[in-house]
């Protein structure tokens, strides 16, 4: 393996001839992997059923549909995304011109974590080409399978003398990190997220993090129970609940919770029929350590459906707890696994406060008929995204910008966010 300054020394010679800006080159780059993902779909999700006891079609869904949607959309605007803007020049400067352009920043180093290591890799990725960089791409450790099928397939389909591949965990993203990049773009916890942030200081890099935290969700009094506990399951549960805008915990009053507890039994059950140890659809947890972190978490509150496991098969069952205190360890930090509390609070007002209180969250959820609710969560809470009635679907928009805001992360990607955050929007003035 060559050392990381070498890769790094080599992208940045072939940044500088050029070779990445030229938009045939960068469209060209997103058809090979559109063209990879369709011929190698199949090897991808049985490595992600390896990493992670993805279903098939939960892998083509959450990961290779989704990127390929994301491509497609990029190949339809990338030329609208990329026109320079003209910008009113002020009488005082005569006949002058001006107008925004967007340059390509250099070498970008992308680093991804293992909860959807395809989708969380080749995002990023296909942005930063889009926008007409050289690219290297850390997958995580943690989902080893998906990683050595990237590692493989990637330098086939694209231009290796702009894009790399390095595997690896702590020492080999440490070595990297010590290399002078023109944008570090990393999704992960907080704690490496500070990590990378100090080591793209000593280069003064800007950096993307994409993090997360608890996702809380609002249950209003006026929501339909069973609408509610379906969509609710269905994205908690995806992916066993290793997903970073899954629905964390539900905020909801007494009477409204008591209404939830037999709709989400229901949920469940629809979901992953009556023993979902044997559904080919739910998932595994990703190791044994976060086995054992989680099912530390069971003992809080009253066990509503589920809070069995199997540690030799990874196993968590779709868990519902009730009467949870805000103060048991399930509250204490992001779950990242299929165990949804239920803390009651008398209304809106403690809602809020009870959000509040807390670090910013990636994504905040409410069920409510109420357009006065909805206004006021939108205006006095802050997050990073706001799904109204349908939980992580605003992640699938393409046009919305994706990310987090205190400590779920800074700066945003997908469609042509990701055009803004891989470029540098240049100023220019023409005098006549
Ligand atoms: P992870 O353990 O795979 O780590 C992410 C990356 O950081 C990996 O590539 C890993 O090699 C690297 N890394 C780990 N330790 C490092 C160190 N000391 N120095 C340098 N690099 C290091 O994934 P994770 O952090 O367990 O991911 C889960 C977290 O990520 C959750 O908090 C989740 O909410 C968040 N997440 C956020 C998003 C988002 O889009 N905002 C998406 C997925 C996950």
């Amino acid at each position: 393996m060559s050392h990381p300054a070498d890769t790094v020394a080599r992208l940045r010679v072939a940044f500088r001839t050029g070779r990445t800006k030229p938009v045939d080159w960068r469209t060209g780059q997103l058809r090979r992997l559109r063209e990879m993902l369709t011929e190698h779909g199949t090897d991808l999700a049985a490595a992600l059923r390896e990493d992670l006891g993805k279903s098939p079609a939960e892998a083509h869904r959450t990961e290779i549909d989704f990127t390929i949607r994301e491509i497609d959309h990029t190949l339809d605007h990338l030329d609208a995304w990329l026109r320079p803007e003209p910008v009113p020049v002020p009488a005082r400067l005569g006949e002058a011109s001006a107008w925004t352009q967007y340059d390509p920043l250099g070498v970008v180093l992308v680093i991804a974590p293992w909860n959807y290591p395809a989708q969380l890799l080749l995002t990023p990725l296909l942005g930063a080409l889009a926008a007409g960089n050289a690219v290297v791409v850390k997958p995580s450790e943690l989902a080893p399978a998906t990683s050595a099928v990237l590692a493989r397939l990637l330098p086939a389909y694209l231009d290796t003398e702009a894009v790399a591949v390095v595997e690896g965990g702590v020492p080999e993203t440490t070595a990297l990190l010590a290399e002078r990049f023109d944008h570090i773009f990393y999704t992960g916890n907080g704690t490496v997220g500070r990590i990378v942030m100090a080591a793209a200081a000593r280069h003064l890099t800007p950096v993307t993090l994409e993090l997360g935290g608890k996702s809380p969700v609002f249950v209003d009094r006026d929501a339909d129970p069973a609408t509610v506990a379906q969509r609710l399951a269905a994205g908690k549960f995806l992916n066993a609940g290793q997903t970073c805008v899954a629905p964390d915990y539900v905020l909801t009053d007494p009477e409204t919770a008591r209404a939830l507890e037999p709709e989400l039994v229901r949920a469940v059950e629809a979901l992953y029929g009556p023993d979902p140890a044997a559904s080919p659809e739910y998932g595994r947890i990703v190791n044994e350590r976060y086995f054992d972190r989680l099912t530390a978490l069971l003992g809080s509150g009253r066990v509503v459906t589920g809070g069995d496991g199997d540690r030799a098969a990874k196993y968590i069952a779709p868990t519902v707890l009730a009467d949870v205190a805000p103060d048991s360890p399930v509250m204490a930090e992001e779950i990242f696994g299929p165990v949804l509390p239920i803390v009651t609070v008398a209304g809106l007002d403690e809602a809020i406060d009870f959000i509040n209180d807390r670090d910013k969250p990636l994504a905040l959820y409410a069920f409510t008929e109420s357009e006065d609710t909805r206004r006021r969560l939108a205006a006095e809470t802050s997050s990073g995204g706001l799904g109204l009635g349908l939980p992580l679907a605003h992640l699938t928009v393409s046009d919305l910008p994706f990310g987090g805001v205190g400590e779920s992360g800074m700066g945003s990607y997908h469609g042509r966010w990701s055009i803004e955050t891989f470029s540098h929007r240049k100023a220019v003035l023409a005098a006549k």
